[in-house]
């Protein structure tokens, strides 16, 4: 059993470690020192962070100015809170949530 292909990938895996743009860090007693790659920029930009910030999206009911805490699962519409999700729901609805309000047509 030979593999004529192990030496060629561990000659290959040795150049492209020796190569790869990599952090460096060395901390032994006396010396504490970092190295970086070319076009790496020091201090490194925080990685983990909450996203770009978002735009400040308001509430999408009329007359109300508070942020969007909420969207509405049934219309999409940004809220901010019970109170609009239920304003929303009758203005987005017309008022036909109320249909237990003796609303009954006879013929
Ligand atoms: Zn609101």
């Amino acid at each position: 059993m030979s593999c004529g292909l192990s030496p060629v990938f561990q000659l290959r895996s040795h150049r492209h470690l020796h190569q790869a743009p990599a952090v460096r860090y060395i901390n032994s007693q006396h010396v504490i020192s970092i190295s970086l790659p070319p076009g790496l920029s020091f201090p490194m930009q925080q990685q983990v962070s909450l996203g770009p910030p978002k735009p400040a999206v308001k509430c999408g009911v009329p007359g109300c100015d508070s942020n969007k805490r909420y969207t509405c699962a049934k219309t999409g519409i940004p809220l901010c809170s019970l109170a609009c999700y239920k304003k929303n729901l009758s203005l987005r609805l017309g008022g036909h949530t109320q249909d237990d309000t003796g609303h009954v047509t006879c013929s």
